[in-house]
């Protein structure tokens, strides 16, 4: 847990730009590269821009996925069936 904003500030990665306290379109996961996976895991840069939520693996532009709403939104039910959450309209906190 880290609770002094100064100590979240320094980390690397920490966009120097929008800093850690503003709302981010940016995230980086960590994920697997079965094609590049030498390395063990895949940072996957995931970031929203207008009205499409754009997927950069390895945060190289080598391959950039771009999901329009449609395909955003199918991709989170998708998930949340295949993670066994129950439909959004159904959770009430
Ligand atoms: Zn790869």
């Amino acid at each position: 847990m880290v609770s002094d904003p100064g100590a979240r500030r320094s980390m690397p990665g920490t966009d120097p730009v929008t800093g850690p306290t503003r709302k981010s379109n940016r995230r980086v996961v960590m994920t697997t590269c079965t094609a590049h996976g030498a390395a063990g895991f895949t940072n996957l840069l995931v970031t929203k821009e207008g009205g499409f939520i754009v997927l950069n693996p390895h945060v190289g532009n080598c391959c950039i996925l771009r999901l329009d709403e449609h395909a955003a939104t199918a991709m989170y039910h998708l998930f949340g069936e295949w993670l066994g959450y129950e439909p959004v309209s159904a959770v009430d906190g």
